[in-house]
């Protein structure tokens, strides 16, 4: 076990390194010619017990871009598989390198990796690097998410490494540190159960739930346990994703995690018309990953986890198969209380009655209808602001609201704490894809960093409903072109 203290109050373990041979090589990152510190999360970095000053010093800048690894710590890329839009295959950290296992000083323990490092043994035929946009783009979307209360790898840093690389055109290459509770995925079980013994896939799940669930150990069935337990946390993740309307764009079983984690943002966005067919991804072209269809891909990917896991559930495969198939039906009960639930609070209703479902949905149908934009909608209601919603003048609108009204009365409490709990449930501000295109474009084209430092600042805290919100709530001019997002390649 590598053991490393230094002054950038780094405190770093790597106990992946224990797991077999097979699940990881040693790779140190690439350097780079003429690394700077563009962005820093100085509230992540605290919260993490590091040292802010010595990590923005040319010391810790070499540390974030990869030129110095610390000593007596050793970094790997992980290997794993996943299926990519359906279709299996070997995949593993290409572009990225885990520096290890942070314990902070009240001792979490969170993985600390480098995207855009360099080639690894995993890298193919890519060049193992990232562009400054992308990664901006994740340090952004990533912390709103945070903000937004949404399980999520975080970014604490983003450093240009004075390096052009060679997509269409010639980009900025840039280095992102991303904190993850781990970077175990499902596909990290599918490349075990592919390619590994039984016994690596025993080391791997038992890894996995000293880690994420320590508290299914003692189970009679552990491993269906734990398997349980990562539906739950999935189920919970995905009803918080559609409940602010987030769309993750590439829900490949390599981007999905064991700990519930919203990893990998690439071509994600946050859905402005509210349509459950709404896809931004310029690679999605059927619409696979489409808003609507998230929670049916997440039970897919858990039925692919569930397959690497059999094994390990019962000797007797028939059994194995039965056991994980109840598991995974659960999702679909786990995540409709979830977002029901999400649902009531975000219309301010505390009790729960047969018929709130049908009146749920028929809000969402009747935006999908009038193209209503899905965020501001429940603004304008919390707010009380009914001419801010698009479709306040119809009838059809007019009757919800009564109706809504009418449900708000059969319940005791008051209009105030109605408020207060739709305040705390919707978001003022999302990242809309306007501002986060505003942003990047001032950071990459002019290095003008203060356009998203902005940006960042009012997503914070999206609960706030302060003034200087609202230019940010704002939607844009109308565009006949559809948003698109393109991988972070
Ligand atoms: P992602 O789209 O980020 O989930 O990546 C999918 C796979 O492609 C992972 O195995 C990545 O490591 C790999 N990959 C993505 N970009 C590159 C790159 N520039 N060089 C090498 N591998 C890459
Ligand atoms: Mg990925």
């Amino acid at each position: 076990m590598g053991y490393n203290k230094s002054k950038t109050g780094l405190n770093l373990e790597n106990t992946y390194i224990e797991l077999p041979d097979i699940f990881f090589r040693r790779e140190s990152p690439s350097s780079v010619p003429k690394p700077r510190l563009v962005v820093f999360n100085y509230s992540l970095a605290a919260s993490l017990g590091l040292n802010s000053k010595e990590l923005q010093s040319n010391y810790g800048v070499d540390i974030l871009a990869g030129n110095k690894v610390l000593e007596g710590t050793e970094a790997i890329a992980q290997s794993y598989a996943g299926h990519q839009f359906g279709h299996f295959t070997m995949l593993g950290d290409g572009r990225a390198v885990l520096l290890g296992e942070h314990i902070s000083p009240k001792g979490e323990r969170v993985d600390i990796q480098l995207k855009g490092s360099g080639r690894t043994p995993y890298s193919r035929g890519g060049d193992g690097k990232a562009a400054l946009g992308p990664m901006l783009r994740e340090y952004i979307i990533s912390e709103a998410m945070f903000a937004l209360g949404i399980p999520t790898t975080r970014s604490l840093a983003v450093v240009e490494t004075g390096e052009k690389i060679i997509r269409e055109d010639l980009l900025q290459g840039a280095v992102l540190t991303r904190i993850a509770a781990s970077h175990l995925r499902v596909g990290t079980f599918q490349f075990a159960a592919q390619w590994g013994s039984i016994d690596d896939l025993k080391a791997l799940a038992d890894y996995a739930i000293q880690r994420h669930y320590p508290n299914v150990d003692k189970d009679e069935n552990k491993y269906l346990a734990f398997f349980k337990a990562v539906v739950k946390a999935q189920a919970e993740l995905v009803a918080k994703w559609q409940l602010v309307g987030f769309i993750h764009g590439v829900m490949n079983t390599d981007n999905m995690t064991i700990s519930g984690e919203t990893i990998d943002y690439g071509p994600c966005a946050f859905m402005d018309t509210y349509s459950s067919d709404t896809v931004f991804s310029s690679i999605d072209r059927y619409g696979r990953y489409a808003y609507g269809n998230q929670p049916s891909i997440a039970a897919w990917n858990l039925a692919r986890f569930a397959e690497s896991l059999l094994p390990l559930i019962h000797i007797e495969q028939d059994e194995a198969v039965k056991s994980a198939q109840e598991a995974v039906a659960e999702f679909e009960n786990i995540f409709m209380d979830n977002w029901l639930s999400g649902m009531r609070a975000k219309l301010g209703i505390f009790n729960e009655e047969e018929r709130d479902q049908e009146l749920i949905e028929e809000l969402l149908d009747l935006m999908e209808k009038e193209k209503a934009d899905y965020t501001n909608t429940f603004r304008a209601l919390t707010l009380d602001k009914i001419e801010d919603v698009k479709m306040s003048n119809t009838e059809e609108f007019k009757v919800w609201y009564e109706k809504w009204h009418e449900r708000l009365k059969r319940q005791p409490e008051s209009k105030s704490s109605v408020m207060q709990l739709m305040r705390s449930c919707n978001p003022a501000v999302i990242p809309r894809n306007h501002r986060v295109e505003e942003a990047l474009e001032a950071a990459v084209e002019k290095g003008d960093y203060s356009v998203m430092n902005k940006l960042l600042y009012v997503l914070s805290r999206p609960f706030a409903y302060v003034e200087e919100q609202e230019e940010y709530a704002k939607l844009p001019k109308a565009s006949k072109e559809a948003y698109r997002t393109f991988c972070g390649t």
